[in-house]
């Protein structure tokens, strides 16, 4: 996918936000929405989406929507660390299929790092387990 494409409203994101496919959420308001990403590369590894912005990448989205997504990411951000004590947080942002993005709806990924723990590849492996998932999306929404 080129930095150029056309935006597609049927990628894994915008069924997420339509409630067609399930998802672990954290944080919703109208206008963005926190989940935990399911191929996490560390315990606590979550994603930040705008809702109604159809951007795929960083270059395509108007700067009001960018502010309210920033501001979601620096909250949700903030949430894991407090609630899951890591030694870092990293925040990541990928725009085209070189760069390594991988879903084309513009999303900003909260990482937590825990020192001596490696972290994991990026969007792939076997899909986390789904009690433990909700257990420290738990963990996450009690720091909001
Ligand atoms: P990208 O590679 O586009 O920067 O990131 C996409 C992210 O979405 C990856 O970290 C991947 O693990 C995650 N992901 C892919 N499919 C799904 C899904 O169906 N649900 C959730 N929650 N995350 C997904």
């Amino acid at each position: 996918m080129t930095l150029h494409a056309t935006y597609d409203a049927d990628n894994i994101f915008a069924k997420i936000i339509r409630g067609e496919m399930p998802s672990v959420k954290l944080y919703e308001t109208d206008a963005v929405l926190a989940f935990m990403d399911v191929f996490p590369q560390s315990e606590g590894h979550c994603l930040a989406i705008h809702k109604t912005a159809t951007a795929i990448n960083l270059f395509d989205v108007d700067g009001e929507s960018l502010a309210a997504l920033i501001a979601a990411v620096q909250k949700v951000g903030a949430a894991v660390r407090d609630g899951l004590k890591p030694d870092g947080v990293r925040i990541a942002q990928f725009n085209g299929a070189p760069a390594g993005q991988t879903v084309y709806h513009l999303h900003f990924h909260i990482i937590p790092v825990y020192d001596g723990r490696a972290l994991g590849g990026h969007a792939g492996g076997s899909p986390a387990d789904a009690a433990l998932l909700e257990k420290t999306a738990e963990k996450i929404r009690s720091a909001l």
